[in-house]
């Protein structure tokens, strides 16, 4: 009963008055910002990998697992430079990529739509991946973005611990800053892999999670947009 009640309280108080073992395997979406500590950024990143190495070890020595040999020794600095230099990166708003915007010499007054964009994340619940498409559209409202920027875009966020709301509603709301409009989409389709390979173990279901701001939120415009990217 607790679980319906909670898969639908999406919102910042989800969480009060529940404890982790009430809300389970439920994935609560808290707010737009990824919650971080004040002082997030005060160690550098070689200093975080030097800590994530030591505490991975510990945590693989708890496990029972043999440090010393070859196969899992250098583990532990493997998994802190991945966490830091590549999976986590989106967090360090140093690595947010530089975007240029051009004017709209050619006039185009339409969507333009960037479909299956690749989409690698981590869920901030398991910490194992979110694998999936991302499709963004906007209506320019007299700037134009580089195409791949689209993509880098949906990769710096992709880049953090996530929830599939919270990293739609940011790739949204960063394109609606960058381009200066409203007229903005982002649909997320992708897979859980705490749902798929563990937990429930369903393999065939996936989440797909959707923005329409301004002129996008029309019926019309939403069955154009998902006429554009059917396969
Ligand atoms: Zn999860």
């Amino acid at each position: 009963m607790k679980t319906e009640t909670l898969q639908v309280k999406t919102n910042e108080k989800a969480l009060n008055g529940f404890t982790i073992d009430d809300i389970g395997d439920d994935h609560l979406y808290t707010g737009l910002k990824t919650p971080l500590k004040k002082d997030a950024f005060k160690l550098s990143d070689t200093k975080k990998k030097e800590r994530i190495a030591i505490l991975f070890e510990e945590i693989m020595e708890v496990m029972g697992l043999d440090l010393t040999d070859d196969s899992l020794k250098g583990t532990p600095q493997r998994v802190a430079k991945m966490y830091i230099d590549e999976i986590f990166s989106g967090l360090n708003p140093k690595n947010k990529p530089k975007v240029a915007l051009f004017d709209n010499k050619y006039q185009y007054n339409q969507m333009l739509v960037e479909k299956n964009i690749t989409l690698y994340s981590n869920c901030e619940h398991h910490f194992v991946p979110i694998i999936g498409k991302a499709h963004v559209a906007y209506i320019s409202s007299g700037k134009v973005i580089g195409l791949s920027k689209l993509n880098r875009i949906v990769q710096y966020y992709a880049k953090r611990p996530q929830v599939q709301e919270r990293l739609t509603n940011q790739i949204a709301n960063e394109l609606k800053t960058i381009l200066d409009t409203e007229d903005i989409a982002v649909i997320i389709d992708a897979k859980h892999l705490c749902v798929s390979s563990r937990g429930i173990k369903d393999e065939t279901s996936s989440t797909i999670t959707a923005f329409y701001g301004g002129a996008f939120n029309t019926p019309q415009k939403i069955l154009e947009l998902q006429n554009y990217i059917k396969n």
